[in-house]
């Protein structure tokens, strides 16, 4: 029987409800019991596919293909549960269900309203394609008061009114500050926040305080009693020194313990955090470090890169280094100074991108660490942009490019019905560009004694996809004669999906996003390998 257990936050945003949900599952799972996370986002897009990095952070995908929340990545990092298309909803995605069936005739004369039809569609979302679960955690986007929450709110309201107090729990993230010049915690906040909820007929069963410092026993006291919440049920949580001790400090406050007591269930066996203490020891205590140069048009923006940060880091973990990460605007960046600004960097990655700007910046750079022997790591467009350069300097095609970002370049990128046999001629470009990407979980094969399948310890990979373009396989020969190997392809030997440079001690491009799969608990092999190459590099 799966019980529900609703995620809202109160006070500020970015308090770390994503975090903390993530936690909470990854405390459940361990002691035995099925999750699965859900997140509801209260914006308009029907998903974020569409949204720039400078909206709202890295567009997470999963194996299923769906272009979801970021915070989606934080729940499988922390839990190791893959997420599904069905895990995310927004208001969007909610309206345009329930309009497209007004159209078709499906409310029999209705008149369509937020309460009950989107409401419904909401409580439909909660529940769907749910199996065996024990929990189903739904995370609440936004900040409880916001006009745009108020019909999640209210569903959610309903939905534990429907299925009974019994099977449902609330979670209500607030913020304690502290105040210097008085030297005070204030709980006036949170209780107003509360106060919000128990007006749309929510009453919290858990509250978590977010603080700097600990909260002592009066300030806990005074919450629990204006908010109506047992003593034991305010839990508060201090800022960690990494994330990976999230985990580690909820259990030291007993939520889990709370939330099973809640639910009249009992622990099926103590929850494992021994690997969160390893690796939190480490990253507390490495002194070595080194250095990777990411090249991207928002790089000067947290979050935008947010699952690829991690995957550095996670293979930082793995090599007991520490990355140091230098962001550099690939805008900015200006042939004369490669040279300078690489002095110290052991290691480059140009991760994804769409668009043009910025795009010479990034080929320049790639030609430096070819030719000076840096690790190099290419993502996505970032493979793209290897396979231009190598084409332009080696092949010496002068015109080479993608036809994303010039029309009438000579694509060795381009869209897979673009060329001809002799892989030159574009045919019609101009189409639709919806719904045409490779999104999601696909197969490659890859090449017996490549370093790929070093790498790999493997014949055959799946990683998830997010792009539209492809590197044109028509010239492949030439490339291969110069030295760049495609050493991963689909299985049906038609996309290059990996390329790797032959008498260079690390320089490899995947198409797919490999960052989406890596775990703290798991570094993901490539990264881990190209940390250990920026490690041994100089
Ligand atoms: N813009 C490129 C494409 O659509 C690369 C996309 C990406 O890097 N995710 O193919």
């Amino acid at each position: 029987m799966a019980r529900f257990i609703f995620v809202t936050g109160g006070v500020v945003s970015s308090l770390g409800k994503g975090l903390s949900s993530a936690s909470l599952a990854y405390l459940l799972k361990s002691q035995g019991y099925k999750v699965r996370l859900r997140k509801m986002d209260p914006y308009l897009n029907v998903d974020p596919g569409t949204m720039s990095p400078f909206q709202h952070g890295e567009v997470f995908v999963t194996d299923d293909g769906a272009e979801t929340d970021l915070d989606l990545g934080h729940y499988e990092r922390f839990t190791n549960i893959s997420s599904k298309q069905s895990d995310n909803i927004t208001t969007g995605r909610i309206y345009s269900d329930v309009i497209k069936r007004e159209r078709k005739g499906g409310y029999l004369g209705k008149t369509v309203q937020v309460i009950p039809h989107i409401t419904n569609r909401i409580k439909e979302f909660i529940k769907k394609d749910i199996t065996n679960e024990d929990f189903v955690i739904c995370e609440i986007g936004g900040t409880v008061g916001d006009i745009e929450s108020l019909p999640f709110i209210e569903a959610i309201r309903q939905f534990s009114n429907e299925e009974g107090r019994s099977k449902t729990l609330f979670i209500h993230l607030t913020f304690v500050p502290f105040l210097k010049s008085s030297d005070e915690i204030k709980t006036k906040p949170t209780q107003h926040s509360v106060k919000e909820l128990r007006s749309i007929g929510i009453q919290p069963d858990i509250i978590i305080c977010r603080s700097q410092q600990s909260i002592p026993l009066d300030q806990r006291k005074k919450i629990s009693l204006f908010c109506n919440v047992p003593i034991d049920n305010v839990i508060e949580t201090i800022d960690v020194r990494t994330i990976y001790e999230a985990p580690i400090s909820f259990f030291n406050q007993k939520l889990d313990k709370q939330v099973l007591k809640y639910f009249k269930l009992k622990s099926k066996k103590r929850p494992n955090l021994n690997p969160w203490k390893k690796i939190t020891k480490i990253v507390l205590n490495t002194k070595k470090t080194v250095n990777i140069a990411i090249i991207g048009k928002y790089v000067n923006l947290k979050d935008a890169y947010k699952s690829l940060d991690e995957a550095l880091i996670h293979g930082g973990i793995y090599n007991k280094v520490k990355v140091n990460l230098i962001r550099i605007e690939s805008d900015n960046l200006k042939k004369n100074e490669i040279k300078k600004k690489f002095k110290n960097v052991s290691g480059l990655l140009i991760p994804g991108g769409f668009g043009k700007r910025g795009t010479e910046g990034k080929i320049s750079a790639i030609k430096f660490a070819r030719e000076n022997k840096v690790p190099f790591l290419g993502i996505c467009f970032g493979m793209q942009m290897a396979i231009i350069e190598f084409a332009r300097n080696q092949l010496k095609i002068k015109k080479a490019g993608s036809s994303e970002l010039d029309k009438n370049c000579y694509p060795v990128i381009g869209l897979i019905n673009e060329w001809d046999k002799d892989g030159i001629k574009i045919k019609g470009t101009d189409k639709d560009l919806g719904g045409t990407m490779r999104l999601g979980l696909y197969e490659a094969k890859l090449r017996n004694n490549s370093a790929i399948n070093r790498i790999y310890k493997s014949k055959t990979i799946k990683e998830r996809h997010r792009h539209r373009y492809e590197v044109n396989n028509t010239i492949k020969d030439k490339f291969e004669k110069k030295g760049l190997i495609f050493s991963g392809m689909s299985p049906d030997d038609k996309l290059p999906e990996i390329i790797e440079l032959k008498n260079h001690p690390w320089f490899i491009g995947v198409q797919f996003h490999p960052e989406f799969k890596s775990r703290p608990l798991s570094p993901h092999p490539l990264f881990s390998s190209f940390i250990k190459a920026a490690k041994n590099h100089k």
